[in-house]
């Protein structure tokens, strides 16, 4: 058996303890103490980290009551040397700010709201718990964050102790413990008792500021975000920050940056729909040019068009206007983004099979593809092909042509 020496006193971070074990966990070093501050992982509380000599603890595991501390490298002490232990106190304070607030923020849940806490977990970035209700409105969410930062105001003290089966009948416990025997009990000043192995703050006045971050649906639970302590300002700080970063970017006060966000959402709206409507005309008019340039052989206009830019879906656009003027057959291409797309197209009141004209093409140059009698779209080829190809496809309509 280890002594839990954090049991009694949470705030101790130095100790001295003699070595019990020296053995190996997950290929790493493992030592075994008759006593120690490190907290090991258990009832979804986070274990420390901190030094054994002058080794790294880099884990920390409870197995049938000996605490086994994981280190980074191997020990220089022997069994029944004597080493001196410390924990890192700002990882361990900042687990104990959030083991407190989650038991107040049940406890008020459960008794002010009618919610209780189904499961809870301290992550290392943030904690949750699980409600057994689908959903909490939005004006009860900010009375629990209100409520909660006041009970912690109160400064309630909180204190760990030991009962036996007969005392733990008289106590008004959230939830069964999930031990017999001895239990401890985390008191929370008349307020809330809990059984739980954890480490805890003084007083609940160690807690604050207490933010509800968000909540999620879980199928018929609430799964709710919070941060305690530290974990709130940074996250305050960091969140003042950015907005002050975004005011400043919009020269204005940090107030006024959701509806400068919506004015400029509404413009970039406004614009979008101004350049599609510009790109339409402007490729209106391309396409009228190119009827203009067409070559033309037994009243049919034959429009050749060859472009290093324009995406697949604008070539698109290009082939139905030009096949809605009668009499004309498109032979499209365009190498975008090192890419080759090719469109070959033809008006409705012609009869030319576009679709085998393509498949021919492509298979003349090592390719594959084909189409609908009056369109198609092929690629798949190198870029460079693209010239070629399309004078290919163009002598085999106008013979005549180089
Ligand atoms: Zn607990």
């Amino acid at each position: 058996m280890t002594k839990r020496l954090d049991y009694f006193d949470p705030y101790q971070q130095r100790f001295e303890a003699e070595v019990v074990t020296l053995l190996e966990r997950g290929g790493k070093p493992a030592v075994v103490l008759n006593q120690t501050c490190f907290y090991p992982t258990s009832g979804g509380q986070l274990h420390d980290t901190g030094r054994l000599g002058d080794v790294a603890v880099v884990d920390v595991i409870a197995e049938q009551g000996v605490v086994l501390h994981v280190l980074a490298d191997a020990p220089s002490c022997a069994v029944s040397d004597v080493v001196t232990g410390s924990i890192d106190w700002a990882r361990r304070y900042d687990h104990m700010q959030q083991h407190s607030g989650q038991h107040l923020l049940s406890q008020l849940l459960h008794q002010r709201f009618g919610f209780e806490t189904v499961s809870v977990h301290f992550g290392r970035e943030e904690s949750t718990l699980d409600l057994d209700v689908p959903a909490i409105d939005p004006a009860m969410w900010a009375e629990v964050e209100r409520e909660v930062n006041t009970l912690a105001y109160y400064g309630l003290e909180i204190r760990a102790y030991f009962v036996d089966n007969r005392e733990l009948a008289k106590l008004p416990l959230r939830r069964p413990p999930a031990v017999s025997g001895q239990i401890r009990i985390v008191e929370i000043d008349g307020y809330d008792y809990s059984a739980c192995g954890g480490t805890h703050v003084r007083t609940t006045a160690e807690i604050a500021p207490i933010k509800l971050l968000r909540q999620e649906r879980r199928r018929a639970q609430t799964r709710l975000t919070f941060l305690c302590g530290m974990r709130a300002l940074r996250d305050y700080q960091q969140k003042h920050h950015l907005l002050l970063e975004s005011a400043a970017l919009f020269s204005t006060e940090p107030s006024a940056v959701p509806a400068m966000t919506q004015r400029l959402q509404n413009q970039v709206r406004d614009l979008q729909r101004q350049t599609a409507s510009l790109q339409e005309q402007l490729l209106a008019y391309e396409v009228a040019e190119l009827l203009a340039g067409a070559r033309r052989s037994n009243g049919m206009a034959l429009v050749e068009f060859l472009s290093a830019d324009r995406p697949a879906d604008v070539l698109k656009q290009m082939a139905a206007l030009l096949c809605a003027h009668s009499q004309v057959v498109g032979l499209l291409a365009s190498t975008a983004g090192d890419k080759l797309t090719v469109i070959f197209c033809r008006s409705d009141d012609l009869t030319l099979q576009v679709g085998d004209l393509l498949r021919d093409t492509l298979a003349a140059f090592g390719g594959r593809g084909g189409g609908r009698p009056e369109y198609a779209q092929g690629g798949g080829l190198p870029v460079a092909t693209a010239a070629d190809l399309l004078a290919h496809a163009r002598r085999q309509l106008l013979p005549s042509t180089l």
